[in-house]
């Protein structure tokens, strides 16, 4: 029987995506920086029987948000190269074309069915600690200050694994599966060009998911929600430079300004259809002691439970800000460096799953929805595919967590992934040979 040979493909393919989240783990690399992760990933594929697509084809250029400089581009670049990228895939990526989309073409014809996962890491500095178990079992990071502190080096780990498992049995599958490997989650970079060059174009069902959150080691969430839309702003404020205490009058003061507009935006009122959240998480200014600051910058986000109270928060955000430039004669410049939406999963596709996960051993699934305690750049294809008349739902893989995400303690427990992989592999045979029957 086909869900047998799933679950023991599935016991072996684990092991080895622990090992590959581990390599992973060790090389994080920030939004459209991922040369080393993609180059690695489409090899994988590749070596799977997979066909394999990359560059803009899979990532629209004029749709990435928040791009990282050129010079920091070809720095990243040239570090993938050092530290054991693909020769073969890498050059591929150059630019910032960090996503890679690989199908695998079943024996029989059959629905389009696609499961995304993302592979970005953050700005985070990872505890050397020995009681950090990555920082004591050899695979902490080796880029000073960047970490993955979210799980995406797993979910590229499962994503590949359940590649494997389908790749082993390719002829008795229904249907088109495609694998989408997606940049620049954080800070919701990397979905809206991946949509944009229309890779969830044609799918009939789209599956997504994150380890950890708040869901505790061997469950399941067929359904997770509650996802917050988000806009994510760099503010440059420009002034001018002048002795501080020979002509402060001449000054026109950088710092001052941005500091207001954080004292503001902290300021804004809720709005009464819903919760919002704010932050100013980065403000630089200044160069020294006794001269009036000629620049300042910020980065910032709003959130909020709908489109409406979202909208609200960054209008807003802007008018303090201009507000603020204008009160100390500033010039400003404010850019959006990522977004993301709000979506509802389908429960049709979560049955399936809960369905699929109730025959993985070891997995206790989870019947309410998950919230997913912030915000997930996967709503635009989740939403794209349900324009088209496809269904979608976004899956919690529950781990037992030392620490939060984000936090330069985090971790995700290796006996998870078996669950994962076997639950996500179960779903899509199913989804090919039956639908959602
Ligand atoms: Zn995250
Ligand atoms: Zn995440």
């Amino acid at each position: 029987m086909i869900e047998q040979r799933i679950l023991t493909l599935s016991r072996t393919a684990a092991e080895r995506a622990v090992q590959v989240r581990r390599d992973f783990h060790r090389y994080p690399e920030l939004a459209y920086t991922e040369f080393r992760t993609a180059s690695l990933v489409a090899r994988r594929c590749t070596e799977l029987g997979l066909l394999v697509t990359m560059g803009p084809a899979v990532v629209k250029a004029e749709s990435r948000l928040g791009l990282p400089s050129e010079a920091e581009l070809t720095e990243a670049y040239d570090r993938a190269a050092r530290e054991g990228a693909d020769p073969e895939f890498l050059p591929h990526t150059r630019g910032g074309f960090t996503g890679v989309v690989a199908e695998l073409v079943g024996g029989r014809p059959g629905p389009v069915i696609g499961l995304r996962g993302d592979f970005d890491a953050l700005p985070i500095h990872e505890a050397q600690a020995e009681t950090h178990r990555p920082a004591r079992e050899g695979f902490g990071s080796v880029h000073l200050g960047l970490m993955h502190a979210c799980g995406h080096d797993g979910h590229a780990a499962i994503g590949l694994a359940v590649a494997e498992v389908l790749a082993a049995l390719r002829p008795e599958l229904a249907g088109t599966y495609r694998f989408i490997f997606q940049p620049g989650e954080e800070g919701g970079k990397g979905a809206v060009p991946m949509v944009d060059a229309g890779v969830v174009d044609g799918l009939q069902y789209l599956l997504a998911c994150h380890l950890g959150m708040d869901a505790p080691s061997g469950t399941i969430y067929p359904v997770v929600g509650e996802f917050l839309a988000s806009t994510k702003l760099d503010v440059t404020f420009r002034g001018a430079a002048a002795h501080a205490a020979g002509r402060p009058e001449e000054g026109r003061n950088a710092m001052l300004g941005a500091a207001q507009a954080v004292q503001g935006i902290f300021a804004i009122s809720r709005h009464s259809e819903g919760p919002s959240r704010v932050n100013v998480g980065v403000l630089r200014a200044g160069s020294g002691r006794n001269v009036i600051p000629d620049h300042a910058f910020m980065q910032l986000e709003v959130r909020g439970s709908n489109d409406a109270v979202e909208a609200y928060m960054v209008k807003r955000a802007r008018a303090v800000i201009e507000g603020a430039a204008l009160a100390n004669d500033l010039a400003v410049e404010v850019k959006s460096a990522g977004r993301t939406t709000t979506a509802v999963c389908d429960p049709a596709m979560g049955a399936v799953v809960a369905a699929a996960a109730r025959a993985v051993p070891g997995v206790r699934v989870m019947d309410e929805v998950l919230s997913v305690g912030g915000s997930e750049d996967a709503t635009f294809m989740i939403r794209r595919v349900q324009e088209q008349g496809g269904l979608a739902t976004y899956i919690g893989i529950g781990s037992d967590l030392p620490t939060g995400h984000h936090t330069p303690t985090f971790d995700v427990q290796d006996r998870d992934f078996f669950g994962g992989i076997a639950t996500l592999a179960l779903t899509l045979e199913r989804l090919g040979a039956k639908g959602l029957a």
